[in-house]
């Protein structure tokens, strides 16, 4: 079963909200805790740890799971030791195959007001939870002991998706995305959202081992064009194929029929941590989509509202965004108008409506791209991404092609998320630094501060 050991039990999303006992945030001086900052001094830790700054991208990349869960723990028991008001906890995920996967975290309540709150998630996507963890590294060692605590509180959630983390899918083991699993309320999967689907189902998934490539590429081409000329648009086409499904459980971008349990819990968290702040920010880390060694920050879907209470958000995010893009530090990608590319079922769209509409919250989705988007890229991606699933449930051909398809396919599966390129390891750590340096700390805290 699924239990929250440091909050109580995991219940249900949005319809158990009324009988939730409320959460209320509270600062370290209310508790009178002893541990405020000592005078002149910025930071929340006062005393040596024994953290450096990152000397580079393979000290904070870890080599699987395991590795990186423990070096989580083991940061999160430092910060505690300087931080006794910190919390720690571990979401327990059941699995039919795997014994001991937790979604860990960690919260950190500002010193003197409840005002804003940094969140920084990683691995909803499995694969792409190792610069996930990376991330979290560079943000705990570098930035977490400059950041001013007074009015800002800090939650880490690590490895959202722990079974796809260690066997290197994207997906839960129930081959569930969790990043199409956050619909914005359960009864929508009955409605099978991404009408688009329909047109490309019939390319989608084949029930027989891999032993090639060409047919896995010629049913992407026809995918492309068939929903193409279709839908009319390359956005509406890429959110057919990609957006999420909610029909066939086996084949890709399967959004589920409900509520994964690492969905509910992840909420659960969310939702009771981010109760009184003024300001959130979210930082849901991800690797794989768009242009090669440049960071994308993707905002979600629902900031085209027109509603009043979004308008803050939508200054604060020009502020927090349009320097870094100007200048060249990332791409800021946007949904513009209702043809946009977009998928269902996201989880910054879902904490974004979920933060009460008094506060004003700032979802992003920091994508971190490894190859690019023109369209041959695209469907690399989208071919190999066949391919791995098509093996993963089917299994490859006998014979020395199938062996050799069996291992390639999961292998350059897996470079797509965590490149090998010494460069793009070490761009990705630049890219961390600029985002929790710049944007978080001297944005995001001295923008509300103000
Ligand atoms: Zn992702």
């Amino acid at each position: 079963m699924l239990a929250i050991r440091a909050t109580g039990t995991a219940v249900g999303v949005n319809n158990a909200l009324a009988q939730q006992e409320p959460w209320r945030c509270q600062t370290q001086a209310e508790e009178k805790s002893g541990v405020l900052p000592i005078k002149g001094t910025k930071g929340p830790i006062t005393r040596d740890i024994g953290w450096r700054p990152v000397g580079s991208a393979g000290e904070v990349i870890p080599k699987n799971y395991d590795d990186a869960r423990s070096t989580f723990r083991a940061s999160t028991a430092l910060v505690k030791r300087v931080h006794p008001n910190a919390e720690t906890g571990q979401i327990e995920v059941p699995s039919k195959t795997d014994n001991d996967l937790t979604i860990d975290w960690l919260y950190v309540p500002p010193t003197v007001e409840c005002k804003n709150l940094v969140i920084i998630s990683s691995g909803i996507h499995g694969p792409e939870g190792f610069v996930g963890s990376a991330a979290q590294q560079v943000f705990l060692r570098e930035t977490f002991p400059t950041l001013d605590l007074k009015e800002t509180g800090v939650l880490l959630v690590h490895g959202i998706n722990p079974w796809g983390y260690r066997h290197h899918r994207r997906v839960t083991e129930n081959n569930v995305d969790l990043n199409r699993n956050f619909l914005l309320d359960e009864s929508q999967f009955a409605a099978k959202p991404n009408p688009g689907y329909e047109k490309i189902q019939r390319y989608g998934r084949v029930k027989r081992p891999v032993r090639g490539v060409f047919g896995a590429v010629w049913r992407m081409i026809m995918a492309t064009v068939v929903s193409l000329l279709s839908l009319g648009s390359k956005n509406a086409a890429g959110t057919a194929i990609g957006g999420g499904q909610y029909r066939d459980p086996k084949a890709l971008f399967f959004g589920g029929n409900k509520y994964e349990p690492q969905s509910q819990a992840v909420g659960e968290l969310i939702r009771k941590r981010t109760a009184d702040f003024d300001n959130v920010l979210l930082l849901d880390v991800h690797t794989g989509v768009g242009e090669k060694n440049k960071l994308h920050m993707m905002t979600g879907m629902n900031r085209q509202s027109s509603n009043a209470a979004d308008r803050p958000s939508r200054a604060a995010m020009e502020e927090l965004l349009n320097d870094g893009e100007v200048a060249g530090k990332h791409i800021w990608n946007e949904p513009t108008d209702d043809d946009a590319y977009r998928t269902y079922g996201d989880f910054i769209d879902y904490v974004a409506q979920m933060v009460p509409k008094t506060s004003r919250v700032i979802p992003i989705t920091m994508e971190f791209g490894t190859r690019g988007d023109s369209m041959g890229q695209l469907l690399y991606a989208g071919t190999l991404a066949q391919l791995e699933n098509r093996g993963f449930h089917e299994g490859y051909g006998k014979g020395r092609r199938g062996r050799k398809l069996q291992r390639e396919v999961p292998e350059k599966y897996m470079q797509m998320f965590l490149p090998k390129d010494p460069a793009w390891r070490e761009s990705m750590l630049g890219h961390c630094r600029y985002v929790f340096e710049d944007v978080v700390k001297n944005r995001f805290c001295g923008l509300v501060a103000g």
